[in-house]
């Protein structure tokens, strides 16, 4: 059984879940979710085997419930416990207004964000408390559940508010289990997740708006999350971190 501490983080192909993968991989045995792209998934396993972590991918869409048992059965299998959860699957739609939005661009922004997210933290609750040692949550959130997004994705915006709140509230309840949880709030931040919602340049665009005058990195928001992730936050949570350059 390993020795070192388990760490599973959803949607770890690509953006901040891979960058959080590279930078936990001295530190942590790692099992990484993906959803549909396996070629990008592979290489950060190759990444991170090749500085000592023990590693599996594992497909799964968060959004089926399904999906999130063969998940965490990955995991129960290769590891037997999990430590540190990096709740980082997320998607965006298309800019548009709430008249342009339907009740299925709302369901499914709802069903990966929110629901997918509850249920992934409740995976990881029940095999932190069933060890007995406690363990840390880090939801990822945005900026954008405290900006609204209106005129963008309001229906993004409205989700991560979701999970800031679920956030707190789960912390309330764990707190007795030694379980830390805490969210992340990325501000504009360099990752394909913008091409994925039709504006490929957004955050060059946005990038000299923000008050340092510039989009982060999907490594700044790694360093963010692990240090929720580490001991030295031993003292922090329910808290929402802002990584966002003053924005
Ligand atoms: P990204 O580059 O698009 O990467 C998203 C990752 O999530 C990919 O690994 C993707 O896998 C996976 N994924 C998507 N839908 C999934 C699903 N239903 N089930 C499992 N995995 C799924 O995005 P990112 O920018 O790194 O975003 C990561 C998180 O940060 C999201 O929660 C996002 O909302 C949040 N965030 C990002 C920014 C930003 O500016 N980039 C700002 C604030 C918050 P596949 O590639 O296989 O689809």
């Amino acid at each position: 059984m390993s020795q070192r501490p388990i760490c599973l983080i959803t949607g770890a192909s690509a953006g901040i879940g891979a960058a959080c993968a590279r930078l936990a991989a001295p530190d942590y045995d790692l099992v990484l979710n993906y959803r549909a792209n396996r070629a990008d998934a592979e290489a950060v396993q190759r990444d991170v085997e090749a500085v000592g972590a023990t590693c599996v991918i594992v497909k799964g869409d968060v959004s089926n419930p399904e999906d999130i048992q063969t998940i965490f059965q990955a995991a129960d299998d290769a590891f037997g416990r999990v430590d540190v959860l990096i709740n980082n699957a997320g998607i965006v739609g298309t800019s548009a207004k709430l008249t342009e939005m339907d009740h299925a661009r709302i369901a499914q922004i709802m069903n990966v964000n929110v629901i997918g997210a509850m249920l992934v933290a409740k995976e990881a609750v029940i095999r932190m408390q069933a060890k007995g040692d406690g363990g840390a949550i880090i939801n990822v959130s945005s900026a954008a559940a405290r900006l609204g997004s209106g005129n963008q994705y309001l229906d993004y915006a409205a989700s991560k508010g979701a999970i800031d709140t679920f956030t707190k509230g789960l912390s309330d309840e764990v707190a007795g289990d030694n379980i830390r949880v805490m969210s992340v709030r990325p501000g504009i931040i360099l990752t394909d997740i913008h091409g994925k919602g039709g504006e490929p340049d957004r955050a060059t665009r946005m990038g000299p708006n923000v008050p340092m005058k510039r989009a982060g990195t999907a490594e700044e928001v790694a360093e963010a999350i692990l240090w929720l992730a580490s001991s030295k936050a031993s003292y922090v949570t329910g808290s929402a971190l802002d990584v966002t350059g003053g924005r």
